[in-house]
């Protein structure tokens, strides 16, 4: 996994899809592809009222990416200082073994150019500091720009405010 990890809270996100516009918009990405998607996953029934979970998936930016495994000639790749996946247009000849290779259907296949092209969590603001598009243009602030590091530690704090909350004294 990237020394970078992208986290969304399921009770702030209300599908908007603002995340998906402001990547696209960021990235120049024709009518189609994504490079991140908002999956609705219901109705469930939760105390009697039907509610919707909306999952992000981005590019989960693996230790061992399958992507870059299967990719024949090196134009995906996993950058050495900070592991973000991207693939170098010049090297794609477009044979989509990345997009079979990755389970989750990441990379994303370029009509226009003949190459695939997916999420690189906005490289070119990153090493500006910036944020991913997709992180500043959330509409609700469901989406935080972390380290895996933080994303446990947020996890494990929030964990033990609910268990205090329970406490009977
Ligand atoms: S494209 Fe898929 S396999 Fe490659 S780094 Fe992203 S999530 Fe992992
Ligand atoms: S912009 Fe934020 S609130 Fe809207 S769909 Fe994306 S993650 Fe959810």
């Amino acid at each position: 996994m990237s020394i970078y990890y992208i986290h969304q809270s399921q009770k702030r996100c209300i599908g908007c899809r603002a995340c998906e516009i402001h990547c696209k918009t960021e990235n120049d990405v024709p009518v189609g592809p994504r490079f991140c998607a908002i999956v609705p996953v219901g109705p469930k029934v939760v105390e009697n009222v039907p509610r919707m979970n909306f999952i992000f998936m981005p590019c989960f930016h693996c230790e061992n990416p399958w992507c870059v495994s299967a990719c024949p000639t090196g134009a995906m790749q996993k950058r050495a200082k900070d592991g973000i996946v991207f693939v170098e247009p010049s090297l794609c000849v477009g044979c989509k073994s990345c997009i079979t290779a990755c389970p989750w259907g990441v990379p994303q296949w370029n009509r226009d150019t003949g190459r695939v092209f997916k999420c690189d969590y906005c490289r070119h603001r990153v090493d500006e500091g910036l944020e991913p598009a997709c992180v500043t243009g959330c509409t609700t602030k469901a989406l935080k720009w972390i380290t895996p590091d933080m994303a446990s530690l947020d996890k494990r704090e929030k964990f033990a405010r609910e268990i205090a909350e329970n406490l009977p004294y």
